[in-house]
């Protein structure tokens, strides 16, 4: 079987999916290959900051994000076996300050939300890339089932372990961390209200580890979502099930309302995070990379999704600016790679300050105002990418390269 389309997106991930709308706001078509037989996204909650909410908004999906989201109060971030106060981070301040909301998703509504007003006849699922050709005006994809498919352009939002990566540039198989994840949900009606604070989110932080719990889809769940330092290497995926007392064991001495909080969990799942070492390969010719296939990051800046949502965005900006998709293409690097090497600093370096084993140095560096378990968010936050899509963004010398 071989056809031929001018646009093809390897993926339909949030980036994939993204991409078409940003494409299609721009008046392109394209074809979404999804190597699943159904679109889905496992993993629970997943969170989106204005600045990422109003890239959705610009390609077309606002009302349909807004109808699946929850606005996010704010978090309080106490420590984990103290249960003292450090910091409350205001959601309600910040999306005034930047002029939109910060929500939060169930990761399934998000994508729903994604895939509708997409031509379904133009995702075609079950089709998994195994292989590239770069010919001179075209680029010929091999697919798992035996499909070839010749298409103009490229867009690889395959996610980490990106196939398109891999043609480009060798066997780049990204790298463990040496940070495990586990994740649990909850019913919202079994968890005591005062254990998740007014406003229903909470962080607590210890030595070596953090532990996220919040509501979603109004208050029908409670998302609760972990990062801990491990030397012992766990398989990628979010689907590895675990168990609820090895998952306690990994916070010993809780402060009460956490202690409450983990004895509630039935049913749990845990996944190692891998990333690669920020890389300036992109893409080239006629094939872009977007989302993790480009840049994946630790999530503790909480923005993987929001910067897939931003380079969705720029990309059709610059594709419906640009004649030769070449030159838009190495536009949007050039706007795209040094912000988003910043955010993945600032996701790297957040890491390290929740993680702090000295409690009391990490409290006094709070209290001074000289950190925050939030890292500075304010230039990631409020970019404004609309207006400033075709400009180098302003990146604070702390995450600069
Ligand atoms: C614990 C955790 C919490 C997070 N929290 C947040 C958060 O709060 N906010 C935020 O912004 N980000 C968050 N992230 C990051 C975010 O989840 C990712 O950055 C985002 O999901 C990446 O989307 P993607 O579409 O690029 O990749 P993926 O979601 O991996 O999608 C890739 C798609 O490509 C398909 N595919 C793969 N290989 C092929 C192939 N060979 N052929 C065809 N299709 C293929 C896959 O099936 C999949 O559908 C978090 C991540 C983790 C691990």
């Amino acid at each position: 079987m071989s056809s031929s389309c001018r646009i093809a997106i390897v993926g339909g991930g949030l980036a994939g999916l993204a991409a078409a709308h940003a494409l299609k706001t721009f008046g392109m078509k394209t074809e979404v290959f999804e190597t699943a037989p159904a679109l889905g996204e496992i993993g629970a909650a997943v969170n989106v900051s204005p600045q990422a909410v109003k890239a959705l908004q610009a390609i077309g999906v606002g009302d349909k994000v807004a109808a699946v989201g929850t606005t996010s109060p704010g978090i309080y971030t106490r420590n984990m076996q103290t249960g003292e106060f450090l910091e409350f981070n205001d959601r309600h301040k910040a999306a005034a300050r930047y002029g939109a909301p910060y929500y939060t998703f169930h990761r399934a509504d998000l994508l729903d939300a994604l895939v509708s007003g997409l031509d379904r006849s133009a995702i075609y699922l079950g089709h998994r890339l195994t292989g590239m050709e770069e010919r001179s005006d075209r680029i010929v994809l091999a697919f798992a089932n035996g499909a070839e498919v010749e298409a103009e352009i490229v867009i690889g939002a395959d996610g980490v372990r990106s196939v398109v990566r891999q043609v480009l540039y060798g066997d780049e198989n990204p790298t463990y961390t040496g940070q495990m994840v586990w994740r649990s949900l909850l019913n919202g009606g079994d968890v005591p209200e005062e254990v998740l604070e007014p406003g229903g989110r909470i962080q607590w932080v210890g030595p070596g580890c953090h532990l996220l719990a919040y509501y979603i889809r109004g208050k029908k769940l409670v998302n609760i979502v972990t990062q801990e330092d491990t030397d012992k290497w766990v398989e990628e995926g979010w689907s590895t099930r675990g168990y609820p007392d090895e998952m306690r064991l990994s916070f010993p001495n809780p402060e009460p309302r956490l202690e409450k909080l983990l004895s509630l969990v039935t049913e749990c799942s845990k996944w190692g995070l891998f990333t690669r070492p920020l890389t300036q390969n992109w893409g080239r010719g006629r094939i872009q990379l977007i989302g993790d296939a480009a840049h994946a990051m630790l999530p503790n800046a909480g923005q993987g999704a929001c910067q897939a949502f931003e380079d969705a965005y720029i990309l059709g900006r610059w594709l419906e600016a640009c004649r030769d998709p070449a030159e838009a293409f190495a536009n949007f690097r050039r706007i795209r790679v040094p912000r988003v090497h910043g955010v993945q600093r600032l996701s790297i370096s957040n890491a390290r300050f929740k993680h702090m084993r000295d409690a009391a140095a990490q409290k006094e560096s709070i209290d001074a105002g000289k950190s925050s378990v939030h890292g500075n968010s304010d230039w990631v936050w409020g970019y404004d990418l609309i207006g400033e899509w075709n400009k180098e963004p302003s990146v604070p010398t702390a995450y600069a390269a």
